[in-house]
């Protein structure tokens, strides 16, 4: 029985899973890889008008694409679903049944602490390979080595090489769900062949950000080998499946390939961060009117977080990237959450961060406005750092105590009356993004930034 499916509103993303060659004049051909936007459903629930990212419209068959949607938020997402960390042999048996050849998990060592064990169900039984881990390399054999249990998975995946079976089947850990697999479920996946890495442009925490080519557009790609910090990687890449906003920087998709690593890939921002923009143009060359602009641009996009409940917790000049045609768009979601998520506090950025968010872990849209408000300041300053000339051990104590920065040198009045409400002490009588895009609006209508 086939059950009926609800027609995509007009503005659904898709992906193209095939080549479609048109044969009428109204179709509008693509290929496979192709990212179409739907226009509106047509009489015929299995065509859709829709348009492709040049503009063009035309007819489209919707078995040959696959509706986009959000990783729904929760989702335990592993690069190594096998893995089931430290669990004894007895265990490992019973995740194995009932038998069922390459069927296969890794777990932690038990006999040599630091070694693993690859699981794997064969004929009826389970056999257990020591995998050793000497000099930063990984073998079963002493005849193959590996970088990562990643590698090693996907080489006795397509040969067993020894091994009593080739692996077949994860024994997937319990509540994680395989990355590869998620993303191409809600359609972000993408294929490698259709990307080209170029030149390194900017480094991150975690990774390189590399120029690529896909598919005939320039594009910027997160890299990251596979290791433990691909995880936070996944976290970001699915926060931003959720999102879209003309300024957030758009996510166009994730490849995610046990040889060569995770990469998510992202509109291209061919000038840069906000921060070494305002610092390389400056005053001579930034007006007003460019300064008031950047610092709307940013708060519609926070606006839309704000309805959408997602906190940043990481908005600073740093994380403000620039179009071509001078569009700021907010990025670096490594650390954004749902607003009910709790926080590990890593390094946090102390002089961009709210008091309360600081000493109490409280994240929540309101701090996102204290540091929307250190944004402005930097914004207004032409990109330097704020709290000048005071010590970092120093800043939160004299913040505490009510220490606002001084208005940047000619920053109009109303602008810094701004950034103060931003730094009001009480979160909850700090202004709403609603509020300042507001205020903004009208200091920019009104000409109010001269
Ligand atoms: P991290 O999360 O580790 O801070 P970022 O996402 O901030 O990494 O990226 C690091 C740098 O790479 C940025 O400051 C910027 O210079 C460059 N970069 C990142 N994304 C893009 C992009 N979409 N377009 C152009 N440059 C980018
Ligand atoms: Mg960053």
């Amino acid at each position: 029985m086939s059950t009926v499916q609800s027609p995509w509103p007009s503005g659904t993303e898709c992906i193209a899973k095939y080549n479609f060659l048109a044969t009428a004049e109204q179709d509008l051909p693509f290929s496979k890889g192709d990212v179409l936007t739907i226009v509106a459903v047509t009489r015929d629930p299995n065509w859709y008008r829709a348009k492709n990212k040049v503009g063009r419209e035309g007819i489209i068959p919707a078995n040959y694409v696959q509706k986009r949607e959000g990783v729904k938020s929760g989702t335990k997402l592993s690069l190594m679903p096998w893995f089931h960390g430290k669990i004894t042999r007895e265990q490992a048996e019973r995740l194995l049944y009932p038998p069922e050849t390459g069927l296969f998990l890794v777990r932690e060592s038990t006999n040599y602490p630091g070694d693993y064990t690859l699981c794997v169900s064969c004929e009826g039984k389970v056999e257990h390979y020591h995998i050793i881990y000497s000099s930063s390399k990984l073998t079963i054999d002493e005849e193959v080595y590996f970088e990562n249990l990643m590698q090693l998975v996907e080489h006795y995946t397509s040969d067993a090489d020894g091994l009593c079976t080739h692996l077949i089947k994860p024994k997937l850990m319990e509540g994680t769900v395989a990355a590869q697999d998620e993303f191409s479920r809600s359609g972000w996946a993408l294929n490698i062949k259709d990307l080209k890495l170029l030149q390194t442009i900017g480094k991150g925490e975690f990774g390189d950000v590399l120029l690529g080519d896909y598919r005939g557009n320039k594009v910027a790609v997160k890299c990251i080998k596979h290791d433990a910090t691909a995880q936070a990687f996944l976290a970001e890449a699915s926060v931003m499946t959720q999102l879209r906003h003309k300024n957030l920087v758009q996510l166009l998709g994730v490849i995610v390939e046990e040889k060569s690593g995770l990469f998510i890939v992202t509109e291209f921002m061919a000038k840069g961060s906000l921060v070494d923009y305002l610092r390389s143009r400056g005053r001579s060359v930034l007006g007003g009117d460019f300064l008031i602009k950047f610092s709307l641009d940013v708060c519609e996009a926070m606006e839309y977080l704000e309805d959408n409940n997602f906190v940043h917790r990481d908005l600073a000049a740093r994380n403000v990237l620039v179009s071509e045609d001078n569009i700021a768009k907010v990025s670096d979601f490594g650390l954004t959450k749902e607003a009910s998520a709790t926080q590990d506090m890593g390094k946090l950025p102390v002089k961009w961060t709210a008091p309360e968010a600081l000493r109490e872990k409280n994240f929540s849209t309101k701090s996102d406005v204290w540091s929307f408000g250190v944004l402005l300041w930097e914004i207004y300053s032409f990109g330097r750092v704020p709290y000048p000339r005071i010590a970092l051990k120093d800043v939160v104590p004299r913040v505490e105590r009510g220490y606002k920065m001084d208005a940047p040198d000619g920053c109009p009045p109303v602008v810094y009356d701004v950034m103060k409400n931003c730094w009001t002490l009480d979160p909850s009588i700090r202004p709403s993004f609603r509020q300042l895009r507001q205020q903004l609006e009208e200091i920019k209508a009104n000409e109010l930034y001269l």
